[in-house]
């Protein structure tokens, strides 16, 4: 499925029932084809669902604020969610329902083709890592994949309603103009096969070099 196709068939979808009758407007995504930056979060919130454009309201304003933080505008960054339409009072996206939508996703991927992904909180950083830690354990660290690196971070949410973990989010923010300014790296080592049991566990895919 090309980019075209997605956004079409994503606007009218409802393979999520539940996730249907809670959504007022499909919150595809925006920003430019050609952006080195993409950044996921988990959902459409209510202003999101309301105006049909990612990241509104509160966390729309942190994210605009952290993006100029590193000389960066939410114009020239692609953003997206791992399900495209709001979930009942906010809950977090079931594991069929980001399946269900990851061809969307999939699909904004390949036609941008980001130099770097930020994931942002425990859902996107497991999907799109694969790995199953929780994001508080491997934030703010480049994970090589599929010729990109992937950056998990916190969730926009959390860091809210909590100052230490909105530091934190500055400082892996503050990382982002180096990552991006890397090649892109070689290896297209997965960090989804699975390990032969009593295997040790995987070393950390980290680039020591860049930070
Ligand atoms: S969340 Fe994605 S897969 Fe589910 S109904 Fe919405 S667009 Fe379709």
């Amino acid at each position: 499925m090309d980019f075209a196709e997605a956004q079409k068939e994503a606007l009218s979808c409802r393979k999520c029932g539940p996730l249907c009758q809670a959504r007022t407007k499909v919150v595809f995504g925006e920003g430019p084809l050609n952006a080195a930056l993409f950044v996921v979060g988990e959902a459409p919130g209510f202003n999101e669902d309301r105006e049909g454009v990612p990241f509104r309201g509160a966390s729309g304003m942190l994210l605009d604020r952290l993006l100029r933080s590193v000389g960066l505008g939410r114009e020239s960054v692609y953003l997206t969610t791992l399900v495209k339409c709001k979930t009942p009072e906010g809950r977090p996206p079931k594991p069929a329902e980001i399946n269900a939508c990851r061809p969307y996703l999939l699909a904004q991927l390949a036609a941008v083709d980001p130099r770097v992904i930020v994931a942002m909180g425990d859902l996107a950083s497991r999907s799109l890592t694969g790995r199953k830690e929780a994001v508080s354990r491997i934030r703010g660290r480049a994970i090589p994949l599929d010729g990109r690196y992937v950056f998990p971070t916190l969730s926009l949410q959390r860091a809210l309603y909590t100052p230490a973990d909105r530091a934190l989010l500055v400082s892996d923010f503050a990382r982002l103009p180096e990552l991006l300014s890397v090649e892109r790296p070689t290896t297209y080592e997965t960090l989804n096969v699975p390990r032969a049991p009593g295997m040790a566990a995987e070393r950390e895919p980290l680039q020591p070099s860049l930070w």
